[in-house]
């Protein structure tokens, strides 16, 4: 059984294809489903304020995976995640590394819908968003994710620990291994992390380059 089968099978996504199909899994067939289901998706309340679903985007067999917490208002309107002030800022720090938003990197958010007035996740639509971020988790099979801020870190660790106790260790979910950071939103607010949030990357780039 390949990795990502493996991946997918511990998640309960098992396809038939695991059981059935030696040779060509389809993979595209569940990524369709999973494309139809999030625009489609009323588990909570966030569907009657969005403008429209977030899915994600990049590159579905990336070794990389980067997972923020929530659209904001010009994702909302984009209908992709990170395109705003903070995602300028991701860019250039994935620039730095010698990576770019759609070559071998997938970036996604914890919840696929804004809240309202940018307001925190709550707990109750983490929990209903969280099968779709678990599915292109296992769909993408990434080599490493990377955990961008609080809500991410938390969500994915199934913790309740700060981010600084969280960083510089390589965690796993889902059997991924998986690195903490800082969120690139947090990062413009408090310039002087910036600097740890390369060390991160830094430790990040090492630790796929042992993978
Ligand atoms: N912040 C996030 O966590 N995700 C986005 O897509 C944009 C801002």
């Amino acid at each position: 059984m390949s990795r990502r089968a493996e991946i997918l099978a511990e998640m309960g996504l098992a396809p038939v294809w695991v059981l059935r199909d030696k040779k060509k899994p389809p993979l595209e067939k569940t990524w369709i489903e999973l494309k139809q289901a999030v625009p489609a998706c009323t588990a909570c309340g966030l569907h009657k304020s969005r403008t429209q679903t977030v899915f994600g985007v990049g590159d579905e067999q990336a070794d990389w995976m980067l997972i923020g917490e929530a659209p904001g208002a010009e994702e909302d309107r984009v209908g992709e995640p990170f395109v705003g002030q903070a995602g300028r800022l991701l860019d250039n720090m994935l620039a730095a590394i010698g990576l770019g938003r759609s070559e071998n990197v997938y970036i996604a958010n914890v919840l696929k819908c804004r809240p309202p007035g940018n307001r925190n996740p709550e707990p109750g639509e983490v929990e209903k968003c969280s099968p779709h971020l678990r599915a292109q988790i296992g769909l993408i099979a990434p080599k490493l994710i990377v955990a961008m801020g609080r809500f991410a870190a938390q969500t994915l660790l199934d913790t309740d620990a700060s981010i600084a106790s969280l960083r510089g260790r390589v965690h796993a979910c889902a059997g991924v291994p998986l690195i903490v950071t800082y969120h690139p939103a947090y990062l413009l607010r408090n310039l002087p992390d910036k600097a740890k949030a390369w060390e991160d990357l830094v430790f990040a780039r090492k630790t796929m380059a042992g993978l």
